[in-house]
């Protein structure tokens, strides 16, 4: 938990943090690279745009138009105090909005919708300032700033324009904060990082440094570039099921290595039999508790799902002793968890005359455990001219070893 919000949390406090303590120093930029926080910001959004664009993916596309709106609204010269004012209302509203979407389509329904919305918003507050008149401009006015409460203390200067539009700011960023806790993927972390942008523009009073906006603009862009590719790599490389990273970055892994390492595999026992007994749904929900479980290894390894219901630890630097202590640990942690399986079993015969007084048909609850163990075999390299490939070899020997000796333990090459 506190590992999901500090990943939400620090990289956007990192990069506002710098935006904002270097911006003073832009004009110390020879002038050749002055434009790029006036004009780079668009030219970054336009290519967040256009890439969200090509990739179908509709979120990012709609977080971009909304920095590009806060951004170029800020940047003009309000003419009237009504834009600021529905900007402080809307935007907050439209960002919770976007991270309780669900992923869709550029050109789904949906999606359409959803453009059709924030295109309807900006084109009501353009006709309200085109077409009403100034008092009907005020009354409206008047609505937003409607005071919820005063207060003789101080602190409700800190909201100078509406009380309204302050609280929904609040309530949108909670909002949005538990989304990014609950969903805890990239984009949902962008989304987070984003409304914290646009918060910083929206509501905060800047020196008047008029290069804080395009820094704190190309700030967003980072984060949400950042969420996409990561979003990406966590799917090319993280396996679906389990969460733990896959094949792919197993390999990567392997040839970073140095001269002394352990690899182990690990193979849940009679798997088989357990799928045909239980079911393959339940075994998929064992298949990720063991995950997890490997996944804690202590000792300095590092867990991969190497397929179906083998997995592979690699530890960097240490022998194959210090490995096997590690994974005794882990094989005992699997061979003691009792997993509680929810079944909904359709009431026997026996049991509904027993209770004549519920409906036909109705479920119970029935709670069981299932536990299954593991075998792992482990190996260390052995020689300089050992390849990773080979060592993994030796330790799929050593499984097979513990296989034939009887599992449910650690075998060292
Ligand atoms: P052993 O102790 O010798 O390893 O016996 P085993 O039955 O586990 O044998 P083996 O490793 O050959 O069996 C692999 C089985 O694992 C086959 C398949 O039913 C099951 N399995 C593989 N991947 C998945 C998966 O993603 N989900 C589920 N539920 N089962 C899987
Ligand atoms: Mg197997
Ligand atoms: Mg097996």
């Amino acid at each position: 938990m506190r590992e999901r919000i500090s990943q939400a949390i620090y990289l956007p406090a990192i990069l506002f943090g710098f935006a904002y303590l270097t911006s003073p120093y832009h004009s110390y930029l020879p002038d050749s690279l002055s434009p790029i926080f006036e004009q780079g910001s668009y030219w970054a959004l336009a290519l967040m745009m256009i890439i969200a664009l090509l990739f179908n993916r509709a979120k990012i596309l709609q977080l971009a138009i909304i920095v590009v709106l806060v951004h170029y609204l800020r940047s003009t010269e309000l003419s009237h105090p009504f834009w600021g004012l529905c900007l402080t209302l809307l935007i907050p509203i439209n960002l919770a909005l976007i991270s309780a979407y669900q992923e869709r389509s550029v050109n789904s329904v949906a999606s359409l919708f959803r453009f059709s919305l924030i295109a309807a918003q900006v084109l009501f507050v353009f006709y309200s300032i085109d077409k009403l008149n100034h008092e009907q401009l005020n009354l409206v006015m008047d609505w937003i700033r409607y005071p919820l409460f005063t207060s003789h203390t101080a602190w409700p200067s800190l909201l100078p324009q509406s009380q309204i539009a302050f609280f929904v700011a609040v309530l949108s960023l909670g909002f949005i904060f538990v989304i990014t806790i609950k969903r805890d993927n990239p984009i949902s972390q962008s989304v987070l990082g984003t409304t914290l942008g646009c918060y910083l523009l929206l509501f905060v009073d800047f020196p008047s440094n008029e290069n804080i906006d395009g820094a704190l603009t190309m700030a967003m862009v980072l984060l949400i570039a950042n969420g996409l590719f990561r979003d990406y790599y966590n799917m090319a490389y993280k396996d679906e099921l389990t969460g733990l990273p896959q094949r792919r970055a197993l390999n990567e892994h392997l040839l970073s290595l140095g001269n002394k390492y352990s690899l182990a595999m690990l193979d849940i026992d009679f798997f088989k039999k357990f799928n045909d007994t239980h079911g393959h749904d339940i075994g998929d929900q064992v298949l990720q508790m063991v995950a997890g479980r490997i996944g804690m290894v202590q000792g300095g390894g590092k867990a991969y799902r190497y397929g179906g219901e083998e997995f592979t630890i690699v530890f960097p630097g240490k022998d194959a002793e210090h490995a096997a202590y590690n994974l005794e640990l882990v094989r005992k942690s699997i061979e003691e968890y009792e997993m509680v399986v929810r079944e909904e079993e359709r009431e026997d015969e026996q049991a509904k005359n027993a209770q004549k007084s519920r409906k036909k048909g109705s479920f119970r609850q029935a709670k069981k455990t299932v536990s299954v163990t593991i075998s792992i075999g482990v190996a260390d390299k052995k020689q300089r001219s050992e390849q990773p490939d080979d060592v993994l070899k030796r330790a799929d020997t050593a499984l097979y070893q513990a296989k034939k000796t009887g599992r449910n333990k650690v075998t060292l090459d």
